[in-house]
């Protein structure tokens, strides 16, 4: 018999983690991590902010938390470590997360940092002060997640400043990118309970979905818009293309596409999204908020999912809509760039084809939605040849966008750091 392997710990400290908390990907990536980690023998436990709202959910949950640290004087105020295992039934599979959280909110205006240490090389940034930049110069290897995202940090359009220490950490091989995967058991559309079920080999479901989210946006109602049915899902920044969206949109509707978007962000582009719709009554619908189960709709119901960013480190949308065979169409950004392969002919021919991309949006400077507008206007021609579509779906279901290779890349960089 084998010998049992000896279980690890890894301590992630993060802002977010799903379910009890979250504005984005990050909070995704640190509630499934763990369980990914875990058969590779790493157990990993969560330390959160004890937020009023995860406080509360911990509560309802019946989660029982011990108290395992205590201080008076935390940068000089009092503050509690406790801890428990957060246990949620339901869905397709449970949750269970073995948490801490720092209950310590009221001391951000009495941190302390060490005087010493503001200096260029550490925390000092333009004569402010960076944790960020301190925590990049001090630690023992830095991640982030993608590779194209590594190599963009070292330059001054990305990078914001710290392109310097980003430039130097990846010289030294001392910065890696590693992909984020999805939690495939959540979002499983064969098994999600917020969608009709479907499959790469059972795409019957992937119409009922279609249908039922047109209704649901009031799409489509005499049912002869012959193009795709596009979606977003996002925060409603500029990070994320959305003026792009509003100027390319407008091709796609008027050649016979359809187009849903959920979100919310900036009141300006709310309110733009929401004039472009009421342009198009019954081409395009907007749902201002945030709605998990609705996102899950989406990506069910979409053909594509569209993802213009200017900046991505990852992203996790491309990645839902490509398992709910909602075709992504990205920005060739970041993990935009590293996840998803263009639908050009050769890689169709080759059957390597996961999506559409772009590659002329700029961070810096004006960006023209020239880009978006071609990509939308080759997706839609692609729509018309039901065969291809077809195939390109298929792949793109069937491509691996589980954390199965990023959490072992995970595991054996600790294994290096811990020796
Ligand atoms: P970011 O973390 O920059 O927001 P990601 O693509 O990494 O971008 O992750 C976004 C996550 O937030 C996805 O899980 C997406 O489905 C979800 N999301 C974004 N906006 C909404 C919304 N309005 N309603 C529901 N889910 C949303």
């Amino acid at each position: 018999m084998s010998p049992c392997p000896r279980t690890r710990r890894v301590l992630s400290v993060a802002s977010e983690c799903a379910p009890l908390i979250k504005t984005g990907g990050l909070a995704d990536v640190v509630g499934a991590l763990p369980a990914a980690l875990e058969p590779l023998g790493w157990h990993t436990r969560v330390l959160l902010p004890g937020y009023p709202g995860v406080l509360a959910q911990l509560a309802e949950a019946g989660t029982t938390l011990r108290r395992v640290w205590a201080t008076e004087d935390l940068f000089g105020g009092p503050a509690t470590v406790r801890r428990g295992v957060y246990r949620t039934t339901g869905g397709t599979g449970g949750t269970e997360l073995d948490l801490m959280v720092l209950d310590a909110p009221h001391l951000f205006d009495r941190l302390k940092l060490p005087t010493w240490d503001f200096h260029p090389e550490s925390l000092e940034y333009h004569g402010l002060v960076s944790t960020l930049k301190a925590g990049m110069v001090h630690a023992s290897q830095v991640t982030t997640v993608s590779p194209s995202y590594a190599t963009e940090l070292a330059t001054p359009e990305f990078g914001f400043g710290l392109e310097g220490v980003a430039a130097m950490r990846l010289d030294r091989g001392e910065m890696t990118g590693i992909l984020n995967g999805i939690d495939t058991a959540a979002w499983d559309p064969s098994t999600d309970p917020a969608v009709t079920p479907f499959s790469a080999s059972d795409l019957a479901g992937k119409d009922a979905n279609r249908g039922a989210l047109l209704a649901e946006f009031g799409l489509d109602p005499a049912g002869d818009r012959p193009g795709p049915l596009a979606v977003v899902v996002t925060r409603l920044t500029h990070q994320k293309g959305v003026d792009l969206l509003c100027d390319a949109l407008p091709g796609f509707l008027d050649a016979g596409g359809t187009v849903a978007v959920l979100g919310s962000g900036d009141p300006g582009y709310e309110f733009a999204l929401g004039e472009l719709a009421a342009r198009y009554p019954g081409a395009m619908g907007v749902w201002i908020g945030y709605d998990e189960a609705l996102s899950h709709r989406m990506y069910a119901g979409g053909d594509l999912v569209l993802v213009p960013s200017r900046f991505e480190p990852c992203g996790l949308t491309q990645l839902y809509g490509q398992r709910y065979g909602a075709l992504p169409l990205v920005a060739a950004t970041g993990g935009l760039r590293d996840t998803v392969t263009d639908a050009t002919p050769e890689n169709l021919d080759a059957g390597t084809a996961t999506g559409f991309s772009f590659s002329d949006v700029r961070l810096g400077g004006t960006t023209d939605a020239g880009g978006l507008g071609f990509a939308l206007g080759r997706a839609a021609d692609l729509y018309r040849d039901a065969d291809a579509w077809d195939r390109l779906r298929r792949t793109a279901m069937t491509t691996p966008v589980d954390w199965g290779t990023s959490a072992s890349r995970y595991a054996n960089l600790f294994g290096e750091l811990v020796g």
